[in-house]
């Protein structure tokens, strides 16, 4: 008998995730009869996880926090894109062996794009974090066409090393988190640190914000909301959560395995129902 394909999100913890209930839907919406399971695998485990899924028929995978760095460098092969962040968070079974991908800055720039009509060319862009997700994201926003990219980030050398690393020293600019009030007014805020994880918002002056600021968090939920509080009390014209880059990333994710792309606004629509009445009830 044949056994069907499956797939997985690896991740540490992982129990949260929503990737499963995503996947599903879109499986259920293509008419794709899809395995996805949630792998809890703890930062000592992974290196031989993928190997052993492949083994009892993996044929891709999601990789979160804080796998993504370590995913790249078990990949045979990789993408422009993950060559580019570093991190990969989409493994594809090919010929025996795993390629990786990385799908979170394609998932950034539709969801900025298709659901907020948000146009990022020309916009003045301040990225904060320079962790897995801001590697991902950070080559997507210059691919987009921002007008140049200021990077900061808690611990000062990351932000550096991810300015060198996407190789634009005319466009992105490294600077020190205490200093970047003094850079003026940014279009566009991306949060991409985990600190909301822990209830906690960086340390950001009242002047980055503007007359027409967006500012997104890639995260949902809670862990959304203390930079998107702070974001709305200095005036920004919109505060976008992470939630749809999430649904995003995740179709780019199936369309690589299945060659079918899911429509994401109904599971999208659904996830914020769902979000909306748990962030409410806390
Ligand atoms: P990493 O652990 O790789 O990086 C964490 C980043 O957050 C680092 O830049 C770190 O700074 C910074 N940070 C952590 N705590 C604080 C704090 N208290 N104050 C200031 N900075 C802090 O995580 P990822 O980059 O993988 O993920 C970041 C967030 O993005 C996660 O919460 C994740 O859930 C979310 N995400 C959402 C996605 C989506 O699809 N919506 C996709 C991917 C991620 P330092 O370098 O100094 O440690």
């Amino acid at each position: 008998m044949s056994r069907s394909a499956r797939y997985a999100v690896f991740g540490h913890p992982v129990a949260h995730s929503l990737s499963p209930r995503i996947h599903a839907a879109f499986g259920d919406q293509t008419g794709i009869a899809v395995d996805y399971a949630a792998i809890d695998a703890a930062p000592g485990a992974f290196a031989d996880a993928p190997a052993d899924f492949a083994g009892s028929g993996g044929d891709g995978a999601n990789v979160t926090l804080p796998h993504k760095e370590a995913a790249f460098a078990l990949a045979n092969t990789r993408s422009d894109r993950a060559q580019r962040a570093g991190a990969v968070n989409t493994l594809v079974r090919r010929g025996g062996t795993w390629h990786g991908d990385n799908t979170d800055g394609a998932g950034l720039v539709r969801d900025l794009t298709d659901r907020h009509g948000l146009d990022r060319r020309g916009r003045r862009t301040l990225l904060i974090g320079a962790g897995g997700a801001a590697r991902g994201v950070a080559g997507a926003l210059l691919d987009a066409g921002v007008d140049g990219l200021t990077i900061v980030n808690r611990t000062p050398e990351r932000a550096d090393a991810l300015a060198d690393a996407l190789g634009e020293p005319g466009r992105v600019h490294p600077r020190y988190l205490e200093r970047v009030g003094e850079s003026g007014e940014f279009d566009l805020i991306v949060n991409a640190t985990s600190a909301g994880r822990g209830g906690a918002v960086p340390a950001l002056p009242r002047a980055l914000v503007g007359m027409r600021t967006a500012a997104v968090d890639l995260n949902y939920g809670e862990a959304s909301v203390p930079f998107l509080a702070w974001a709305r009390a200095h005036g920004v014209r919109e505060a976008i959560d992470g939630l749809g880059m999430l649904v995003e990333q995740a179709a780019e994710s199936f369309a690589l395995w299945h060659g079918v792309r899911p429509e994401t606004d109904p599971v999208f629509d659904a996830l914020q129902a769902r979000n909306a009445a748990l962030v409410s009830a806390d």
